[in-house]
């Protein structure tokens, strides 16, 4: 089905008109929009969409009107309903398809400096708890590298349930690079693999569950 048919176009057309130069047809309205590279995450997903009134959303991405200059947060659904144009890193001119890559791009980047943000206040805050390990070297280090041994990223969990510090483990990574952390994960007892499962990816949880032959 047409996007210029069914009820997502009626409400777009209704949103739009108002806000847009054009006032017939949607095509030439939606036209005028371009995506501006505002991106916002929200830590909870309770946004609505400003072009179709879809809720609870967790990201609203920013397109102008390039005639009138008003702004709409749209969801992510509504940000790949259309071609829309954008503006590059140095101001350029971008086509429907390379802002579609931007906007991938955009979301991918934003998704990980959240995390990374999140995960570094989680070990600032242990930091200044933690007298019996000194996790401030653990800070230093984490803006270079971002991820962890198998074994590091256990003692700093255990240190923040120790500590009541709430933290997302999935805003942790762990890197098996040295064949000194792909030794650890492969010997970890089950209970300390557990506790770190939710920061590995599925290959890591793979290579661990293919070793249990190996510890048994
Ligand atoms: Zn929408």
């Amino acid at each position: 089905m047409s996007i210029y048919s069914g009820p997502w176009a009626q409400v777009a057309y209704r949103t739009l008109q108002p806000l847009s130069k054009a006032k017939h047809p949607l095509q030439a309205m939606l036209d005028e929009w371009f995506y501006n590279g505002n991106l916002i995450e929200y830590s909870t997903a309770n946004e609505t969409c400003g072009l179709c009134g879809h809720e609870h959303l967790k990201f609203h991405f920013g397109i102008t009107n390039s005639k009138t200059e008003n702004e709409l947060f749209v969801g992510s659904e509504c940000i790949g309903k259309f071609d829309l144009s954008g503006i590059g890193e140095n101001g350029e001119y971008l086509d429907p398809e390379k802002t579609k890559q931007k906007v991938k791009r955009d979301r991918d980047n934003l998704i990980k400096d959240n995390k990374k943000k999140r995960a570094l206040q989680c070990l600032i805050l242990l930091s200044r708890s933690d007298t019996q390990f000194d996790f401030q070297k653990t800070v230093n280090n984490f803006e270079e590298k971002s991820s962890f041994s198998p074994n590091q990223l256990a003692l700093i969990f255990s240190r923040f349930s120790a500590h009541k510090i709430k933290y997302k483990a999935s805003d942790f990574k762990v890197s098996l690079r040295r064949d000194r952390n792909k030794l650890q994960l492969a010997g970890m007892n089950e209970r300390k693999f557990l506790l770190i499962r939710d920061a590995l990816s599925p290959s890591q949880r793979a290579y661990y569950w293919d070793r249990i032959p190996q510890r048994i």
